[in-house]
């Protein structure tokens, strides 16, 4: 990437791009920071997010990116001086049988070896780390450093933080396509038919990234898919950690107001892969509501206060695309966390500034990330 750019267009006003433009005017002030957001800022996933801020049980490339995220979480507030209701109450993963308990105890050594700091804990210390656990729990894998913040509270702080510091950050406004000239970046053509010049555009348009990419040639294979969430009524404080099973599909964690979050990847219907709209689906509905129930019983006395889907860009390997674009100076693109980019927010756009202002882009912790992985 050429050093030190002068004016980056980010293209997406989810929290990756919010992420990138809070960090490169933090980095350098001159920089001329503006993000084109089509919709609303946080409108796609990052808003509809669980919001779980994890290490634990990631795939291997990214466990370097998730451990930098999140020695940064305890700081955000302070940092974006605003509130993403973050807080470190521990991952819980449980088994409920044999073969969820043989998978819990494989786990454990990679991700140690990584600097994971999971524990493998036997029933009694699960049942303590979140009583109320299914009677049939046979322990499971906590890491103590997992968390949990609130998804649109973090939006705003990002977005604020970043407009405080100088980005314009435009709403309503679609990048139509970016403009190369001479094997670099030049400008991103607006969709209100202006042009907007930069030295750096970096893409960061979540499951709607790749038809810009195209249009230059360049077919990245991401999809996007829709992820439900469940919001139950209140109840009285009771579960501190993130709650997630092996073998059955459950993120569950409860809020500062009582209600419970449940997700954990059951499927939303997309009826047009082009807008950002979705539809429940009853059997995810019910399929989520019964893991949920089975894993953590007391939840048998709430009822579905809410319930929404989030549409998320995912890639071949559900890992994501991160970095720049090999032939196009200038260009940088970050998108397809297959459903798990909410946590490692921080050090993205930390990196994304980096490479934007040819600073030292801290390699090793996005190795086997890079586009160049997914040939064309
Ligand atoms: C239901 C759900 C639950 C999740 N739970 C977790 C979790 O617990 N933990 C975790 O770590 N991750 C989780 N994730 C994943 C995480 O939320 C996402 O990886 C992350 O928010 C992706 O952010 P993004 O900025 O890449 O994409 P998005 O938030 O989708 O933002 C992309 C933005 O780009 C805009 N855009 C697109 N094209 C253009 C264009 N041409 N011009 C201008 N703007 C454009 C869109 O309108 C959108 O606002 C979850 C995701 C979902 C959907």
């Amino acid at each position: 990437m050429a050093s030190g750019a002068r004016s980056v267009v980010v293209i997406g006003g989810g929290l990756v791009g919010l992420s990138a433009a809070f960090h490169l005017r933090r980095a350098d002030p001159q920089v001329r920071v503006t993000l084109l957001e089509r919709a609303r800022v946080g409108d796609a996933a990052s808003g509809a997010s669980a919001a779980g801020v994890r290490a634990m049980g990631r795939d291997p490339a990214e466990r370097a990116l998730a451990l930098e995220s999140l020695g940064r979480w305890p700081e955000l507030d302070r940092e974006l001086e605003g509130t993403t209701g973050y807080r470190r109450g521990g991952g819980l993963r449980v088994a409920l049988d044999d073969a969820g308990w043989a998978e819990a105890r494989e786990t454990v050594a990679g991700q140690r070896a990584d600097d994971v700091p999971v524990e493998l804990v036997d029933a009694a210390t699960a049942h303590r780390l979140a009583p109320g656990l299914s009677p049939d729990c046979r322990g499971g894998v906590h890491c103590a450093i997992d968390g949990q913040a609130e998804a649109i509270a973090t939006v705003h702080a990002f977005a604020a933080g970043a407009r405080r510091l100088g980005t314009r950050i435009e709403e309503g406004v679609a990048a139509a396509a970016l403009a190369v000239e001479g094997g670099r970046v030049a400008a991103v053509a607006r969709g209100d038919g202006s042009r907007e010049a930069c030295d750096v555009a970096i893409v960061a348009g979540g499951a709607w990234s790749a038809p810009l990419l195209a249009r230059i040639g360049v077919p990245l294979p991401l999809h996007g898919r829709g992820l439900q969430m469940l919001l139950t009524d209140p109840a009285p404080a009771g579960l501190t950690p993130v709650v997630g099973c092996f073998g059955r599909p459950l993120s569950l964690k409860q809020l500062d107001d009582g209600a419970y979050l449940i997700g954990g990847g059951w499927p939303a219907r997309i009826p047009d892969a082009a807008v950002n709209r979705w539809q429940l689906l009853d059997d995810s509905v019910r399929g989520s509501l019964e893991v949920a129930r089975a894993v953590y019983p007391p939840l048998a006395a709430r009822t579905v206060a809410r319930s929404w889907a989030g549409i998320e860009a995912f890639t071949p390997d559900d890992l994501p695309v991160l970095g720049p674009l090999p032939g196009v100076e200038g260009l940088l693109v970050a998108a397809g966390f297959s459903g798990h980019g909410f946590a490692l927010v921080p050090a993205v756009g930390d990196i994304l500034a980096r490479l934007a202002l040819g600073l030292d882009p801290r390699a090793h912790l996005w190795r086997g990330l890079d586009v160049a992985r997914h040939a064309w």
